[in-house]
């Protein structure tokens, strides 16, 4: 608080500039109010910068917010408005308004014409936000646009896309925008881009999507691969290792890796000489595999076997928020591994044809800024990663939710029983309670522990992110008691049912503290907004997964070994000082763990993001080459025939003549019996001969000049693309065999920094090889539509 004064200070210093102009925008008619729009740009094109303008656009916005939505923004709201403004995170806890702040900021940079964004973490909160804030923004004439539909399963048309893209505001969600990049990417035409370059952009719960989704990069998968008979063997040989004898696990890096005497087992059950031999690759990379489905990925927390449906398939859980995660598959062959050990019948390995992180997405806009309720504990690490410091904005009003103190328990059932017994308290007086789990498991398992109670209750398990909401908006309702795992909901607006307040407001329960603190204050969060009265209060075990995994050693000597029978219905409290910080610093380990494995990824995704912003550039500048595309093929042209006549040798004529057939040329004539094979020259000469003659004939037949530049275009695309799709899927199968080989003592980034750019330098050589031959070799026809219609070789 107190370092932060200063900023709060200064940003004071700025919310009474654009008090200074309320009086005046309350006097205008709306007219006259909707006019300021128009004049705020001509002022801008006139110089003036968007700084300038802000306290006298925040004064209109904040008009327009209450003509036509009936609420005026508060102090602090335009104090968070001009963090985001700003280029930073505006930490503001649930219920003091993240929605209405973001118009200001939205409305004044998006007066530049140049587009304003608004991520948020699903598409219903998008829809919804867009819908209520939509009509200011129209109301002030700039358009706004929402690029996700609430029917999941229908797509957006590309030209429906660009439409949206220019609107002046958009509102969606992390995953549409980047898969709108990606697939922008595929595009093989001006006619199918539709993105503007990307501008400003506000993320919504941005801890959530740029730290906690940092792990999972959006793929898209294309073509798929040959499928591998070893899931099944290794997935059998797996289960007959043991562990600490034949293999290693690792619980706080989470890693498993074979020993020696394992090794030794895989060697005779496979019959192999040496396991590690060039030609065993693929059966250590599938046991690898194998071994990670057993010990990394847990069923019902990690995934579930869904069945039901045609036939039984393993969905991935997201952990925190028990959601399932429908369109997202572990990859590398990790997910048909993890078929195999359930055995399910295996899906289609495929190929990663593109895939982007969020943090290079979003790293792509010119200003980002973010709203969270839970910035503060991470502010390092934005500052370290993005150059964005996260800024504290006072609450509207006093927070005066008791906080209690943990009640900690040595056992799970103690800590369930105690945890229900409060419960049970509060419930009796007519408290509504909201009880949070940290899987969907121990959700269902205080479901049935409330039913035997006879106390009716909603259960959410994360499925539908609408109805969710609803049940979530409900739960402030007298003698309410709703069951969630943490993040359900998140977003949604709480308010106390009559006469809630008088009975000290809505309770919250979290059941085990899990392993990163935002979700705590997240859940905490949820009561007591406002200046509402509200309680929030975590019961915790020694057997928690938190206090598990990331404990201090003399507990693993503590936990005494008990049975069903022993446990203690009278659960005692563990009291006295080794306790009391035992969670909070279980969970400092564990963020700090998460951090540095959030910053392995972002450099494995380094490598990447530069091959991929080449590549794009690349095919961006080949699209919008109408004109120069002769001189660039020209290039490539000699270059490709300058290597094939200097840098290879050929040991006869019909070696050369065959390599002509492979490459450049169906039609080209023999070899004469005089041709000098040992002058490089003399070869340069007759391999440009023929691409000369080649792509006459093509120009010829088709007797247009945008035509065969249309030709050659798709020509060079397809080169770059296929080439470019290879090389995105050899970097996830390499990262996957090397993040899981512990074998070799070689440092696993450096050996892929080394690999991903040898692979991308060769990439780049096939590429224009390829590029030659598919303008070389391709045939040619034109359809009824004088459209040109390419096979390629
Ligand atoms: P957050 O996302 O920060 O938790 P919301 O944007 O969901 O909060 O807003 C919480 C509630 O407060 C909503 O019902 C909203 O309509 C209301 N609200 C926000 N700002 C104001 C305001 N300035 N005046 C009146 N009501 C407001």
């Amino acid at each position: 608080m107190i370092k932060n004064s200063f900023q709060i200070r200064r940003l004071q210093a700025i919310v009474h500039q654009v008090n200074a102009f309320e009086k005046e925008m309350a006097s205008l008619s709306d007219a006259a109010l909707q006019a300021k729009t128009k004049e705020f740009k001509e002022r801008l094109a006139e110089g003036e910068s968007l700084d300038e303008l802000l306290p006298e656009a925040y004064a209109a916005v904040r008009e327009a917010d209450r003509r036509v939505l009936g609420m005026f923004p508060y102090e602090v709201q335009v104090m968070g408005a001009v963090v985001l403004h700003q280029g930073n995170v505006a930490e503001m806890a649930t219920g003091e308004g993240k929605t209405l702040t973001a118009t200001m900021p939205l409305y004044l940079n998006a007066l530049t014409g140049q587009g304003a964004l608004l991520v948020t973490t699903n598409s219903y909160l998008a829809l919804r936000d867009a819908e209520e804030m939509g009509r200011v923004y129209r109301f002030l004439g700039l358009s706004i646009e929402t690029a996700v539909l609430a029917d999941e399963s229908k797509e957006l048309t590309p030209e429906r896309k660009r439409e949206i893209y220019q609107a002046d505001i958009v509102y969606t969600t992390n995953s549409a925008l980047g898969f709108d990049y990606l697939i922008e990417n595929l595009a093989d035409t001006k006619a199918s881009q539709y993105l503007r370059p990307f501008h400003y952009v506000i993320i919504d719960e941005i801890d959530s999507i740029l730290l906690d989704s940092a792990q999972t990069p959006l793929i898209i998968s294309g073509a798929p691969r040959v499928q591998s008979n070893f899931y099944g063997i290794m997935d059998t040989f797996v289960t007959t290792l043991k562990e600490g004898e034949d293999y290693k696990y690792d619980d706080e890096k989470n890693e498993v890796w074979m020993t020696l005497k394992g090794i030794r087992a895989a060697e005779s059950f496979l019959d192999l000489q040496h396991l590690f031999a060039k030609e065993n690759q693929e059966i250590v990379r599938h046991l690898n595999l194998a071994l990670r489905a057993h010990k990394l990925y847990k069923k019902d927390k990690d995934y579930v076997v869904r069945e039901g449906g045609k036939e039984a398939e393993v969905v991935l859980l997201d952990r925190s928020t028990g959601r399932l995660l429908e369109m997202t598959r572990l990859q590398g062959g990790q997910h048909q591994a993890i078929e195999a050990k359930e055995g399910v019948s295996l899906t289609q390995e495929t190929r990663a044809m593109a895939s982007i992180t969020y943090q290079n997405l979003f790293k792509l806009f010119r200003k980002i800024a973010g709203m969270t309720g839970t910035g503060k504990v991470v502010e390092r690490e934005f500052m370290e990663t993005y150059s964005m410091a996260v800024i504290k904005i006072p609450t509207n009003r006093k927070v005066i939710r008791q906080d209690l103190p943990d009640q900690l328990y040595q056992t799970l059932p103690e800590k369930v029983f105690a945890s229900l017994d409060e419960v049970k308290h509060y419930h009796a007086k007519g408290n509504p309670l909201l009880i949070f789990t940290g899987s969907v498991e121990m959700s269902e398992i205080y479901s049935s522990l409330l039913l035997r109670e006879g106390i009716a209750h909603n259960l959410l398990n994360a499925n539908n992110a609408a109805r969710e909401a609803q049940i979530i908006a409900e739960s402030g309702q007298k003698g309410a008691v709703t069951v969630a795992t943490s993040m359900a909901g998140r977003g949604t607006d709480i308010k106390l049912g009559a006469g809630v307040a008088e009975l000290g407001g809505l309770v919250v329960i979290g059941t085990e503290r899990i392993e990163n603190q935002r979700i705590d204050l997240q859940i905490r969060g949820r009561s007591g907004r406002q200046g509402d009265p509200g309680i929030s209060k975590f019961f915790v075990s020694l057997e928690d997964d938190l206090l598990k995994k990331w404990g201090p050693d003399w507990l693993k000597t503590f936990y005494r070994d008990y049975s069903v029978d022993e446990v203690q219905l009278q659960p005692t409290q563990l009291r006295g000082r080794r306790f009391r910080s035992l969670a909070a610093k279980a969970q400092r380990a564990s963020e700090s763990a998460a951090k540095l494995s959030r910053q392995l990824t972002l450099d494995f995704a380094q490598s990447m993001k530069i091959q991929r912003q080449l590549t794009y550039a690349e095919r961006d500048r080949l699209i919008q080459a109408e004109e120069r595309i002769d001189q660039e093929i020209e290039q490539v042209l000699s270059q490709v025939i300058h290597q094939a006549a200097y840098e290879r040798s050929y040991a006869s004529r019909a070696d050369l003549y065959r390599y002509i057939l492979d490459h450049f040329s169906y039609h080209a004539e023999r070899i004469s019996y005089d041709f000098d094979l040992y002058s490089p020259e003399k070869i340069e000469q007759l391999l440009l001969g023929i691409a000369r003659e080649e792509l006459q004939a093509k120009k010829d037949y088709l007797r247009s000049d945008k035509l065969f530049t249309d030709f050659q275009r798709i020509c060079v695309l397809k080169a770059i693309d296929e080439n470019w799709i290879e090389q995105v899927d050899y970097l996830q199968q390499l990262k996957t065999a090397l993040s899981g080989q512990h074998f070799s003592m070689k440092n696993p980034l450096v050996e892929y920094y080394q690999e991903a750019y040898d692979g991308f330098e060769y990439m780049k050589e096939r590429m224009k090889q390829q590029m030659v031959k598919n303008l070389l070799m391709s045939e040619l026809a034109l359809n009824p539509k004088g459209e040109v219609i390419t096979y390629f070789p």
